[in-house]
Formats: structure tokens, C-alpha cells, sequence
């Protein structure tokens, strides 16, 4: 492999730099294979370091300054109004993402990966052609298509670059400070972004379908943030619909059709934020043996094989749970498999979290899908109230409930709201991995005066008796 080549050829084509491809690429390289990763951006990270996941905690970090501060006056230590440099904060954040993709290049290197810029498109099931590249074919043994995911636009109105109508990657460009915006979704995106944007000083309506923010999720974790949102945010409108959009110079003009009315109403922004979609469009999968279902996520089995046996698939693009995490994982095995391995992706948890205030967080079975899926479950609910530690934060407001199979007595599921749950979450993935009892959760000793000690006394209460909380034996 020499780099300038108009051809090149390669063990292992990586396709996307995200999470998912860079991960494989790592990995693979460990294992000993000749490794190119490709992506129209040259430096890797993909949606999640540019922007998905670290630019938006990078902002919602400072929403929780900002909160934490106004807050503080109950406990008297008072702040005055936050001033907000809106150019410091734009370069706090690149500078995070540039710390954090120069750190990737330079571990790219040190394994040597290749990274080339270009996008890939098959030729057949052992060629792509790249454009936008000074390599114009490479030639590959194996293939990992980890092309990711995009925002989906609002039907008939595509995002335009710098325009008021934004996808999540316009939102976390900050151009200004809105003094109105209207959130179309009440997604995980939309709640995260909405909050950054209320905390800097916008006045946030969200716009939502379902009757309920965050389809999916547990009701009992979901009534706190709402609780707290109903506090932040000019408006929820559940149960309502966008029926128009247009956008001009100085705002954005919006009708709402809700159970009854139908209303005009003036943002100065929209974000729109009702889903993602494969990126798999014009990849030229139609060229190999690759399936995709009627959305476009490629369709793979547990060892992210692809319908073509050189070409394997992972993160965003093969659907699932849309999380970094879970493309990372994927990526590995991926990389395992073709290096040979019996790998597999086989979690029996994979943890999610929301980053609003107060955070959600959940793993494993949800009671919702407990209820589908006819499993008999325990519920164990220790609410925050009886935590030293969240009173000592002003976050009593908080849930911790385990769910516990009861056939088996083995922790099935663990969700939490209420502060810092992106902590305590991965106990409850650690224990459903390892197949653990409520009673292993019980009797560890988890220390106090911390947020985990939740996590041991909700498990506890499968043994009919938790310190801070009277109980019924049987919950
Ligand atoms: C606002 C926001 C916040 C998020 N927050 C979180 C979070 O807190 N935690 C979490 O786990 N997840 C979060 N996510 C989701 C997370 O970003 C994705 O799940 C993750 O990035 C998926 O990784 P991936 O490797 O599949 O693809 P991506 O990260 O989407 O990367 C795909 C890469 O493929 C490249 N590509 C596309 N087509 C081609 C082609 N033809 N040739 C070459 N390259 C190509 C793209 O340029 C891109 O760089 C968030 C997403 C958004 C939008």
C-alpha cells in the first residue's frame, strides 16, 4: 500500500470514520491486518466527535453550569445572570472535538491505519471508487461499511446550510441565540437540545406527535424530566402536528394542528428533529450482495455479516439502537470476525442515556418490553427521597427501579432518573452481562454517602427489607 497511488489495495476497507469505523480499524490493525479507513472527513470521529455526541454533552455541560447555578440560590449561594460569550463557547467546543480527533489521528497513526479522505462507493463486492479523494480505487479483501446516519428533514423542506429551519447539526452550530425556538420532536435530540437552548436563554416550545415525550422510555422516568421541563420550557404540545413550514430572512413561520385547532404561529428557529436515516443512499450497495430493508439499514446477522461474504456492516447503519456504544461494539466484532475470531455481538444490555436535567438512563429490559414480551418481572423502585446523597444535591426528585426476572431472580433490567445517571448505569449493565441476582446488587457493598447506594437499596427490597425505605416483603 503507498499513499499518492491512483489504485490501491488493502486487507480491510473501513468505510466512515465514526465510532463504529474507527473502532473496527483499530481493532482489526491490533489483530494484525492491513487496514484503510475512508471518509469525506478527513480526520476520523464521524457524527458523534463532529457533531452528534460531543459537541452536544460539550454544551449541555454548560446547561448544567448554568442550572446548577441558578439553583444554588435555594442553598444559598447565589450567582448573578450568566453572561454568555457566544464566540468562547463556540470555540470551547471546537476545541474539545479538536483535542479529541487529533488524539484519533494520532492513535490511527501509531497503528497504521491508513486514513484517507474521499467518499466511497462499490464497484462490486471487492472494489469502491472513491471521489473527492486523490486515490481513485481501492481494492479490498474484507469490507466494513460504517457509514452512519443523517437527520431526516421535515417532508418537502431540506435543511439548508446556515438556514433557520436546522437539523441537530445546525443546532449545535450556534449560530446565535434564538430568542424563540420550536423543537419538532420529542426525541432524546430534541430534549437534549432543547435544554441547552433554554439554559442559554432561548424560549423553547416542543412539538411532539405521541402523547408522550420520549416514546419507548419508561412513564415513571419520564414524568420527572417532564416535571422539570414544564419548569425550563415555554411549551410542550403533545399530540400536535406541523402541518406548515416556511422559513424567511428573519424568523420561521409555523402552523400547529393539535386535537382540535389549528394555529399559526412565528419562530425565529426550528430545529427538526424527527429521526435519522441510514446513510446508505447512493453507496452503490446495489453493486454487491448486500441487503438493506425497506428504510435502508443494511440487514446483517450477529456477527455483522452482510448478505455478501467480504462485507460486514456496523453502527447507525445496520439500524438498532442508534448509539455510539452499540456501533463501537459492532465495529469490534466485526473486526474479530474477519480476522477470524468467533466473535459475536451478543449484549445482553446495551446502556442509553439522556442528558437533560435531570438525566435518564436505562439498560437491559424496559417494562415496556417486558410487557411484549410476556416476561414475569419484579419491580423494585427506590425513589430518591430516602438518598442521603441526592439530598445533599437537591436532586430528591430522582428514581432508581430494577427490574428482576421471576422466573430466574437475575436483574433483567436497571433504569434511573434524577443526577448523574450516566455514572450509575453501567452497574446495571455490568450485573445483567454477568448474569447477576438482585441479591449479588444487594449485598455489594455500594458506599455511602453516593447515588449508587440507590441502585444497592432497590435491590435490597427483592429481600423484603431496604434501610431507608419501608417496604411490603413481597414488592
Ligand atoms: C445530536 C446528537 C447527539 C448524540 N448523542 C449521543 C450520545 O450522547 N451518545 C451516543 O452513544 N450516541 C449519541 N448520538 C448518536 C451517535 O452519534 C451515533 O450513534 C454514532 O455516531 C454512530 O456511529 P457510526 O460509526 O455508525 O456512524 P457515524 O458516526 O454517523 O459516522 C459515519 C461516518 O461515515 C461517513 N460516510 C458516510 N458515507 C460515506 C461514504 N460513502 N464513504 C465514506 N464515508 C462515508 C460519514 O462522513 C461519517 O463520518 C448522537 C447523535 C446526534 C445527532
Amino acid at each position: 500500500m503507498v499513499m499518492g497511488e491512483l489504485e490501491q489495495q488493502t486487507e480491510l476497507l473501513v468505510i466512515g470514520n465514526g465510532p463504529g469505523g474507527y473502532a473496527a480499524a483499530f481493532r482489526a490493525a491490533d489483530l494484525g491486518l492491513d487496514v484503510t479507513m475512508v471518509d469525506p472527513f478527513p480526520r476520523p470521529g464521524g457524527v458523534c466527535l463532529f457533531t452528534g455526541c460531543i459537541p452536544s454533552k460539550t454544551l449541555l455541560f454548560l446547561a448544567e453550569l448554568i442550572h446548577d447555578a441558578a439553583r444554588s440560590g435555594d442553598m444559598g449561594v447565589s450567582f448573578g445572570i450568566p453572561r454568555i460569550d457566544l464566540d468562547a463557547v463556540r470555540r470551547w467546543k471546537a476545541k474539545v472535538i479538536r483535542s479529541m480527533s487529533s488524539g484519533l489521528l494520532s492513535l490511527s497513526k501509531q497503528r497504521s491505519v491508513q486514513v484517507l479522505k474521499g467518499r466511497a462507493i462499490f464497484e462490486d463486492s471487492k472494489t469502491v471508487r472513491l471521489e473527492d479523494s486523490e486515490v481513485r480505487r481501492i481494492r479490498f479483501k474484507h469490507a466494513v461499511v460504517a457509514v452512519g446516519s443523517e437527520p431526516i428533514p421535515y417532508p418537502g423542506v431540506p435543511f439548508k446550510a446556515g438556514g433557520r429551519i436546522m437539523s441537530s447539526t445546525g443546532a449545535l452550530a450556534l449560530a446565535d441565540i434564538p430568542k424563540s425556538l420550536l423543537i419538532i420532536g420529542g426525541g432524546y435530540v430534541g430534549l437534549e437540545l432543547g435544554t441547552v437552548y433554554s439554559a442559554l436563554g432561548s424560549k423553547v416550545t416542543v412539538v411532539e406527535l405521541a402523547d408522550i415525550l420520549l416514546p419507548g422510555v419508561d412513564r415513571d422516568l419520564v414524568e420527572p424530566l417532564k416535571r422539570r421541563l414544564d419548569t425550563i420550557f415555554e411549551g410542550i404540545r403533545l399530540k400536535t402536528k406541523v402541518v406548515g413550514l416556511k422559513e424567511d430572512d428573519e424568523g420561521v413561520d409555523v402552523v400547529l394542528e393539535g386535537d382540535v385547532e389549528k394555529t399559526d404561529h412565528r419562530f425565529d428557529r426550528v430545529l427538526v428533529a424527527i429521526g435519522r436515516k441510514p446513510s446508505t443512499e447512493g453507496l452503490g450497495l446495489e453493486e454487491t450482495q448486500v441487503k438493506t430493508d425497506n428504510k435502508g439499514f443494511i440487514i446483517i446477522d450477529d456477527q455483522q455479516r452482510t448478505a455478501d461474504p467480504l462485507i460486514f456492516a456496523v453502527g447507525d447503519a445496520v439500524g438498532g439502537m442508534m448509539l455510539a456504544h452499540k456501533a463501537s461494539r459492532e465495529g469490534k466484532v466485526a473486526a474479530e470476525v474477519i480476522a477470524g475470531q468467533p466473535s459475536a455481538f451478543d449484549v445482553r444490555a446495551i446502556p442509553a442515556i439522556i442528558y437533560t436535567d435531570p438525566q435518564i438512563a436505562w439498560c437491559g429490559l424496559t417494562e415496556e418490553q417486558a410487557r411484549e414480551k410476556n416476561i414475569e418481572i419484579k419491580i423494585l423502585r427506590f425513589p430518591w427521597k430516602f438518598s442521603g446523597r441526592a439530598h445533599t444535591m437537591g436532586a430528591a426528585e430522582g428514581l432508581t427501579k430494577i427490574l428482576v426476572n421471576r422466573d430466574t431472580g437475575r436483574i433483567a433490567g436497571v433504569g434511573i432518573v434524577g443526577r448523574e445517571t450516566e455514572g450509575l448505569i453501567s452497574e446495571g449493565s455490568f450485573a445483567i452481562e454477568m448474569g447477576a441476582l438482585a441479591e449479588d446488587m444487594a449485598l455489594s457493598i455500594h458506599p455511602h454517602p453516593t447515588l449508587s447506594e440507590t441502585e444497592g437499596e432497590a435491590a435490597e427490597l427483592y429481600l423484603g427489607s431496604s434501610t431507608h425505605i419501608m417496604s411490603k416483603k413481597s414488592v
